[in-house]
């Protein structure tokens, strides 16, 4: 059993994930949280005490780290005793990270793919340019690393999972459709790092149609959506982290993310864009000075989880999953609807952190009770869907889903005493 975490990061993520651990210390023992920022580790543990977050007392500490320095983190996982890293600081990290994982057989969970500052958009499958040419060496050291295991990429890749074993003969189509239908009341923010999100969309759109990679345009393709609870809904193809697995491992022929994206942020975004200010290659100024322009656009907007507590509305993020049943066209909507407000009372976060919070720190107690303990490197989608999905249920994710059936709440095991295919599902596990 693995017990003792080391969070890394002190973002919005790491914010959420913190309380989590706290919450089930029991399981989890000792929390320790590092980053460059010593003080930003520090109001997270002062937020957690002033929450009262802690299940039992426990070990909670903080520590000042450079990540991509992989003998410093290495030291700092064996000085802490640590056997369950989870790494929620920015994905430029991730490779350092992991081989401090593999050189002291501590598990390493992340929630997104890794990234060469220097570059944007590598050639698809992402995984394939990283985290995927450390597999044997992760099966080797008998060292479990569970990679993006936030929402999306993270849940998304556990519902097409679930839908595919419980639910269809045949899939044909994932559509993953991510809204946040709520408001800060801001000119302009992004609810997670800017850097990160921009770098999503400047270059190549990529989607998996018909068993191949398709190259779109940012905004080429729009497509409107009725959702649960948040309604019609607006939204654009964009690549994503989680095409880059599920592609690989679920045999379905088309994977698409779509995305909600206002008229403003599109403006302001386009406008930026084509000044060059997103550009993550350096400029010199005429001081002499070098700088990378989207560096700058990150340190002028609003730090993402400052935004939490004037935040209200919610979030709606789910997989569209379309195939055949008994012959006959089958569809179902697996999905999560969170609300800003509820995640600020409970946490002190708002809704983007929390829904990518969640779910780590629920694949982090299912490897310390053994679950998902598979001393080797996964997507998620290769792993059990039904602990996650139960776990988190009881977490504060709920997940929902919508079919012929109607709209209900998706709990694995009463599902397994309904549905047959759940039922073998389960007992196949
Ligand atoms: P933030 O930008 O708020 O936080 C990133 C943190 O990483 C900061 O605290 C920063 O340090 C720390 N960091 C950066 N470089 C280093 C370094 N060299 N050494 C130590 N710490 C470092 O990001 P978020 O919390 O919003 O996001 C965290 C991660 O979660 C990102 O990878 C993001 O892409 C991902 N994410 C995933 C989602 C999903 O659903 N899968 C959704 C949202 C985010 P400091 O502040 O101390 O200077």
């Amino acid at each position: 059993m693995k017990r003792n975490v080391l969070i890394i990061g002190a973002g919005g993520v790491a914010h959420v994930a913190a309380h989590k651990c706290a919450q089930n210390n029991a399981l989890l023992g000792d929390i320790n949280i590092a980053s460059r920022t010593l003080g930003k580790c520090q109001a997270i543990i002062d937020s957690i005490r002033q929450k009262g977050s802690m299940q039992q007392p426990g070990h909670l500490q903080a520590h000042a780290l450079d990540a991509m320095d992989v003998d410093a983190t290495s030291r700092l996982i064996e000085a802490t005793g640590s056997r369950i890293v989870i790494n929620v600081g920015s994905p430029f990290l991730n490779m350092s990270v992991l081989s401090a994982c593999i050189r002291t057989g501590a598990a390493y969970l992340d929630t997104a793919i890794h990234e060469d500052p220097r570059k944007v958009c590598e050639p698809p499958p992402w995984y394939a340019n990283y985290e995927w040419k450390r597999r044997q060496e992760c099966k080797d050291a008998r060292v479990t690393a569970v990679l993006g295991v936030g929402f999306d990429p993270g849940v998304v890749n556990a519902y097409a999972r679930y839908a595919m074993d419980t639910r269809f003969d045949r899939v044909d189509s994932i559509d993953i459709i991510d809204i946040n239908a709520g408001s800060h009341g801001r000119y302009f923010a992004t609810n997670f790092d800017p850097e990160i999100n921009f770098r999503e969309f400047v270059s190549t759109a990529w989607s998996w149609e018909n068993g191949e990679w398709k190259a779109n345009a940012m905004f080429e393709h729009r497509k409107d959506w009725d959702m649960p609870m948040v309604g019609k809904q607006t939204t654009y193809l964009a690549g994503h982290d989680e095409l880059h697995s599920m592609s690989h491992h679920l045999g379905v022929p088309n994977i698409r993310f779509w995305m909600g994206f206002s008229e403003h942020y599109i403006n302001v975004f386009s406008v930026l864009k084509n000044l060059g200010l997103l550009s993550e290659q350096p400029v010199r100024t005429a001081r002499g000075q070098e700088v990378v322009p989207l560096e700058v656009v990150k340190a002028v907007l609003p730090d993402p989880a400052s935004l939490a507590p004037g935040y209200t509305g919610k979030t709606c993020i789910g997989d569209l999953v379309r195939g055949v049943k008994n012959g006959r066209p089958t569809e179902a909507l697996l999905y999560n609807i969170c609300d800003h407000k509820s995640c600020f009372e409970e946490v002190g976060s708002q809704a983007i952190s929390y829904t990518a919070g969640v779910p780590v720190v629920a694949a982090a107690m299912l490897i310390a009770d053994g679950s998902w303990d598979i001393g080797a490197m996964a997507n998620v989608e290769e792993l059990d869907p039904a602990p996650f999905i139960a776990l988190m249920n009881r977490m504060g994710l709920v997940t929902r889903i919508r079919d012929a059936e109607g709209d209900r709440v998706l709990d694995p095991q009463e599902d397994a005493a309904q549905v047959p295919e759940a039922r073998l599902s389960a007992a196949a596990r």
